[in-house]
């Protein structure tokens, strides 16, 4: 009797052990599988958008007095996105022409530096993200983007960019049919691409996989190869 109870309490002893085992290596997988997102998650690359789509027309308002600071934020007019962004953007490109428009891009990666300074200046969610609740442009995740002709000359749209107006809702209709016809132009392929564009702003796409990127503060000038 004492030699089977013994073998019984041994093989409590194992199993416990087994269950323990089991444990270590649940929890190492999930470590490892969180420090794993955490790495993929941090990466994005940001790459110059006209390096990917050279004929896109760059019309960087922020690097101008001709925004609605009335002050000069970027110190070239360029324009950064997250690679799988610029990819993307170059497939709406390439379809776009075969409609006979083309991309104009006004504005892309934002530092958070200048994030802060639009929400100073217009601190409504309606049309500027607050720097606090993860602003995607500050990702390299979205774009404010409208469509040229093939020349590269303005087509009609509902609004000027940074209209901050019901006129600019993507779902206003009280436009021209013509404006109306492009920003439906615009949508489409946008989202066929994997953009989702903005209740608000007719020009604002994010890119799908915006949600667990991590907010970048790098200076315009520090992405720049002189
Ligand atoms: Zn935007």
């Amino acid at each position: 009797m004492p030699v089977i109870g013994k073998k019984f309490l041994n093989y409590e002893i194992t199993q416990n052990c087994f269950k323990i085992n089991i444990m270590k290596w649940v929890k190492s997988l999930i470590l490892i599988f969180l420090v794993f997102r955490l790495f993929v998650s941090s990466e994005t690359k940001l790459v110059n958008i006209k390096d990917f789509i050279p004929d896109i027309v760059l019309d960087i308002r922020y690097a101008t007095e001709k925004n609605f600071t009335k002050k000069v934020l970027y110190p070239l007019p360029v324009c950064f996105v997250a690679e799988e962004v610029a990819i993307a953007l170059r497939k709406v490109n390439n379809e776009l022409k075969k409609y006979g428009y083309k991309l104009k891009i006004f504005d892309g990666y934002r530092p958070l530096s200048v994030q802060k300074i639009l929400w100073e200046f217009c601190p409504n969610p309606k049309f500027i993200a607050n720097p606090e609740k993860n602003p995607v442009h500050c990702k390299g995740y979205a774009v404010d983007i409208s469509l040229v002709d093939l020349n590269g000359k303005d087509v009609l749209m509902p609004t000027d960019y940074d209209e901050f107006s019901k006129k600019a809702y993507s779902n206003y209709n009280n436009l021209p049919p013509l404006a109306i016809k492009h920003r439906k132009i615009l949508h489409e392929v946008m989202k066929k691409y994997g953009f989702i564009p903005a209740k608000t702003e007719w020009w604002h796409f994010n890119y799908k996989n915006y949600k667990d990127k991590p907010i970048l503060d790098i200076p315009i000038e520090n992405l720049i190869n002189f």
